[in-house]
């Protein structure tokens, strides 16, 4: 009793200001965030020399890359700020009613993770109906964001995910239910106009030449590019897609090269042309397979960077970008959609979970000492 006692003393003791009473009014504590959904944004850039320098880039022409780390979101990807958007504006709208409004969206993916985490913030039920090939891993993130999950059968893929959303949301009492549709929400594009754009502008302080992002619903390539280039039109903009799906490529009149069929990039590539993508602010489309995404993004783990597979697809078109003449003196700018211990279940770790799970008990090792 008596030791609890002494601590408890010494713990207020630690925290007794040792300060004047005018310095105490004037002291106060910084970077607190009041709720979660006030840490969505705001993401630094990380330097990427060294993997140019790792792909025999000639850097000495002054060329210059940067990644901006949407990977350090609250629930680790770029989608936060689309779910704290989209959700922000349907309350603004007056759609919501914390307590009684359902969110359902066909979503598997880091959109249907930002919306369980926002709506589970706000006070909203979220339904996410995806197709059952989605990863136990992906179900439990959203089931312990508290959102209920409903799966489709595989052989209807997305299509049958939306099919499944909107039943849902006719089965509820009117008004009670919104879709929120991603692909075609305004607040999508508009989140990367007024947030991602300038916080990117900022940052580099407008010396960016060239914006490099892939294309998912395309809210952020079009957004981050309708906030620049007003202020720099000579800003080029490059889009970054699976090399085995190459939709974009093809809605801008360019030729499809390979075989097209499914790919292994979460995230981009999701089979249709994208209402709210500003297909007139692409300037070009760089297709990535999906196998060079994996190389890349494993590349950037091994540099301490863990990032997601459409990362390495985006990085990769990027130091493709850097190698040309062109990019002498340039500044270029990629985006890092997402961490990369989401994707634990993607081929790229098989090796290393083989290994995990085969690991043995070993004896301690030698303690470990480089002095001289
Ligand atoms: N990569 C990942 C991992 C994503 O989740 C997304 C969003 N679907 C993107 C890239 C593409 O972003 P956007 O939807 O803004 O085009």
């Amino acid at each position: 009793l008596r030791s609890a006692a002494t601590a408890s003393v010494r713990i207020f003791g630690s925290y007794k200001p040792q300060v004047s009473l005018h310095l105490q009014q004037t002291r106060s504590i910084v970077n607190v965030a009041s709720r979660p959904s006030d840490l969505v944004g705001n993401t630094p850039l990380i330097d990427l020399q060294k993997i140019l320098k790792s792909r025999g880039v000639d850097v000495s022409n002054g060329v210059k890359l940067y990644g901006k780390l949407e990977s350090l979101g609250p629930c680790s990807s770029v989608k936060d700020r689309l779910g704290r958007s989209m959700i922000d504006d349907a309350e603004a709208k007056g759609l919501l009613t914390p307590g009684e409004s359902v969110l359902v969206e066909p979503t598997s993916g880091n959109t249907g993770i930002a919306l369980a985490f926002i709506a589970r913030e706000r006070g909203y039920k979220c339904i996410l109906t995806m197709p059952e090939t989605m990863s136990v891993e992906r179900r439990m993130m959203l089931m312990s964001l508290g959102a209920e999950v409903v799966l489709t059968p595989k052989e209807t893929a997305v299509p049958g995910a939306l099919a499944k959303a909107k039943e849902i949301v006719a089965g509820l009492p009117e008004g009670k239910g919104i879709i929120l549709q991603q692909f075609e929400n305004e607040a999508n594009v508009r989140i990367h106009r007024e947030t991602t754009g300038p916080e990117i502008w900022k940052d580099t302080d407008g010396l960016i030449d060239i914006f490099v992002s892939g294309v998912g619903t395309g809210g952020t390539v079009s957004g981050v590019s309708q906030f620049i280039k007003p202020l720099k039109p000579d800003m080029k903009t490059v889009a970054v897609e699976p090399m085995e799906q190459m939709l974009i490529t093809a809605a801008k009149g360019g030729e499809k090269i390979g075989e097209q069929g499914p790919h292994k990039i979460q995230g981009m590539g999701a089979g249709l042309v994208p209402a709210v993508l500003d297909l007139d602010i692409i300037d070009e489309v760089v297709p990535i397979h999906s196998d060079e995404a994996a190389d890349m993004a494993n590349e950037l783990w091994m540099i301490g960077l863990p990032v997601g597979i459409s990362s390495g697809a985006i990085v990769a078109a990027a130091t493709k970008v850097c190698e040309r003449d062109e990019a002498a003196g340039k500044m270029v700018v990629c985006v890092i959609p997402s961490f990369g211990e989401r994707y634990f279940t993607h081929p790229m770790f098989s090796e290393i979970k083989n290994a995990a799970e085969s690991l043995e008990k070993q004896p301690l090792p030698e303690p470990f000492d480089n002095r001289e």
